[in-house]
């Protein structure tokens, strides 16, 4: 491969790492709306989401991002879990510098009716 493709290369893949970081980052917070959430899934691995929830659950809120709950365990509910479970499995296993090609499938959350 021809040098500078290589470097380009290489500077999108950082990039696109720097981006989901960014994304771990901002959805340890409370407060997560839904659309950020289905925006940032595009963004991330299931890896990534996994270190998500367990960070927030060290932090004693919720694992599931749009729930503000304080937790003594994982989630502050089952109905969370299966919403997190639900949003993990949509997520893209694929790497993050390869999407740009791929039409990204949007995510879906579990509506918070079914959810009670
Ligand atoms: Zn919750």
């Amino acid at each position: 491969m021809d040098k500078h493709l290589l470097e380009a290369k290489i500077r999108y893949q950082v990039a696109c790492e720097e981006k989901a970081h960014h994304l771990v980052l901002q959805l340890l917070e409370p407060g997560i709306t839904e659309d950020e959430l289905v925006n940032a899934g595009l963004y991330l691995t299931p890896n990534h989401y996994q270190d998500i929830t367990e960070e927030r659950a060290i932090s004693r809120i919720c694992g599931y991002p749009v729930c503000v709950n304080q937790i003594t365990k994982n989630f502050c509910s089952n109905e969370c879990y299966k919403a997190s479970v639900y949003y993990q499995k949509q997520i893209s296993t694929s790497p993050l510098w390869s999407r740009k090609e791929e039409k990204p499938t949007p995510i879906d959350l579990l509506p918070k009716e079914m959810n009670r």
